[in-house]
């Protein structure tokens, strides 16, 4: 489906009210007419105790993800108010040591003592794919949405890069690239200002029943992936035989990437070089814990009901438009 201005308006005023719904309703409702309603949650487990570093993960994300990446038109259009500043990563496509738009994937590296023994490890940085996604919860616009397999993905289609993903997650995973996307036919010098990208777990390819391609390209089996309850038991396994230690499990209330360390978690986020596309490891408590959180979070996202209902209708109008 193609959206431009009038459908996207129109379809945004019609979902007005059903906006009482509230995303977890819209959510639900649309699992519960597809098959992900029936599909398996699954999550990943990284055994870093194995990572050497080689990029080969790196590389196979973007060959199998450039076909996705953003193509902008330039120049841009002129933002306002002025301070809203174009994200462009387009002259950069090589830069493979942080996250970008066009690198969903990139290797950590830590080094240093403990326990009086030297260690360097790597560590693949990705989305983590959370079980209650802020990204998806708060996006005004409820371009971002967790499927049932537990992905959560951004639709570059209907995203308009205002980049409330990325102020909300806990790492600051999602990445803008100006000059492409929705914001361009809506009101190019107002609106958004481009698409946010981050890893869908290659949710494609796992629709057809393959692996992602960072987990198939691995000459070491870091990666494994599977029904979410077996892949945690594996991951509490795996690090009580070896003394290690987890990331992932209740971080964010949970998500669906297991790391698990031969070192403390807190020893490797000061070891890494972090900042702007490189998230930290640092501990991450549940932030829709207390009601008092939620409701700062319903008042910081007050778009968030009335999208996930527009988002409905937009997807339901996009798969009438596939079947026309
Ligand atoms: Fe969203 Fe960040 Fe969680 Fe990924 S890690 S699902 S971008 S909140």
């Amino acid at each position: 489906m193609k959206i431009n201005r009038r459908s996207f308006l129109a379809t945004g005023l019609a979902a007005a009210a059903g906006a009482v719904a509230g995303p977890a309703q819209g959510r639900a409702a649309e699992g519960s007419s597809s098959a992900s309603s029936v599909a398996v949650v699954l999550a990943t487990l990284l055994d870093l105790s194995k990572c050497i570093g080689c990029g080969a993960c790196v590389e196979g994300c973007r060959e199998a993800n450039a076909h996705r990446y953003p193509e902008p038109v330039k120049p841009f259009p002129k933002m306002y108010p002025s301070r809203v500043k174009a994200a462009d990563w387009s002259d950069k496509r090589d830069v493979d040591d942080r996250l970008t738009p066009y690198n969903w994937l990139y290797i950590q590296t830590a080094s240093g003592e403990y326990d009086g023994k030297p260690f360097e490890l790597n560590i693949p940085r990705r989305c983590l794919h959370c079980q209650n996604p802020p990204c998806a919860n708060l996006c005004p616009w409820g371009a971002a949405s967790k499927d049932g397999r537990g992905i959560v993905d951004i639709n570059d289609e209907i995203c308009l890069g205002g980049s409330k993903c990325k102020d909300v997650c806990p790492w600051h995973i999602p990445e803008r690239q100006t000059g492409v996307g929705l914001y361009l036919k809506l009101a190019p010098s107002f609106a958004g200002n481009g698409v946010m990208y981050k890893c869908d777990r290659c949710q494609d390819r796992v629709a057809a029943g393959g692996t992602p391609a960072c987990i198939e390209v691995c000459p070491e089996g870091v990666q494994t992936i599977g029904p979410r309850d077996d892949i945690l038991a594996q991951a509490r396994k795996l690090a009580e035989e070896t003394g290690g230690f987890i990331y992932g499990d209740t971080e964010n209330g949970g998500t669906n990437t297991f790391y698990v360390s031969p070192v403390p978690f807190d020893v490797l986020n000061q070891a890494i070089e972090k900042g702007p596309g490189r998230p930290h490891l640092a501990s991450v408590g549940n932030p829709f814990t207390t009601e008092d959180t939620l409701a700062r979070a319903v008042y910081a996202a007050p778009l968030a009901g009335l999208a996930a209902g527009a988002l409905h209708l937009i997807r339901g109008a996009a798969s009438e438009d596939d079947h026309e």
